[in-house]
């Protein structure tokens, strides 16, 4: 293998590394994004957990007392049934009576309902608080864990850059301005393996003198389509 091959391919992979590294420091934001944005739709879960089984609690309430407020209608009524010495007001207030205790019953059965519902808003409740403790005590760990990351991935990028600097050092200057605009413009290589006569880079076929030039490694040789530089396997 011609020696510039051999030292283009180890700053390609010092490149590699980098473009890995960068792309994950980029992905950071988002990531931290993601736990807040978990952490909110928990709390909200929560307020609306909490809400419904306030909600559920005072209409209970409710239902308490319009059922002591009739309880003590009949009362009333019952003082006054026995008082009385009409035998139709005694009717009278004995079908009241049956009727504000049909009310009574009612409500009761909804109460019953409501109750049953407050089992299951509780439990609800309960799991959101659960939810939300237990996110708040990982993100802790999670936003350092991703502050580290960003921490040691900046330093490895500050190492591969300075052994990178070191490296291509001894590249001609036009060779390595070649590589670094055919990297950039392919995004993820510039030193590309010929297979058959095919570039590794572009999947396209090469002319026969590039792989005749490719073969005998006198001089550097590269793809007419991609521009990168080849080397053969
Ligand atoms: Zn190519």
């Amino acid at each position: 293998m011609l020696p510039q091959i051999e030292s283009l391919l180890v700053i390609q992979d010092r490149d590699h590394q980098l473009q890995t590294l960068q792309t994950e420091i980029d992905k950071i934001p988002r990531d931290a994004a993601a736990i807040k944005e978990r952490l909110l739709e928990a709390q909200a879960e929560l307020n609306i957990a909490r809400e419904n089984a306030q909600q559920n609690e005072l209409a209970i309430k409710k239902i308490e007392l319009d059922r002591k407020t009739r309880k003590d209608t009949i009362e009333k009524l019952t003082v006054q049934q026995f008082e009385t010495t009409k035998n139709d007001e005694f009717a009278a207030l004995g079908a009241e009576i049956i009727r504000y205790q049909d009310m009574v019953n009612e409500l009761e059965t909804q109460e019953l309902e409501f109750m049953e519902k407050s089992d299951t808003l509780t439990s609800t409740l309960n799991q959101a608080d659960e939810k939300l403790t237990s996110i708040k005590a990982g993100m802790a760990d999670e936003v350092k864990a991703l502050t580290e990351k960003k921490n040691n991935h900046s330093i490895r990028i500050s190492e591969l850059k300075e052994e990178r600097a070191i490296l291509t050092k001894d590249t001609q200057a036009s060779t390595l301005a070649m590589y670094d605009r055919v990297f950039a413009k392919k995004g993820n290589a510039a030193v590309c393996p010929l297979q058959e006569n095919l570039c590794g880079g572009c999947h396209m076929k090469v002319i026969t003198d590039t792989v005749s030039k490719t073969i005998q490694e006198k001089e550097l040789s590269q793809c007419e389509n991609c521009g990168c530089f080849l080397y053969s396997v």
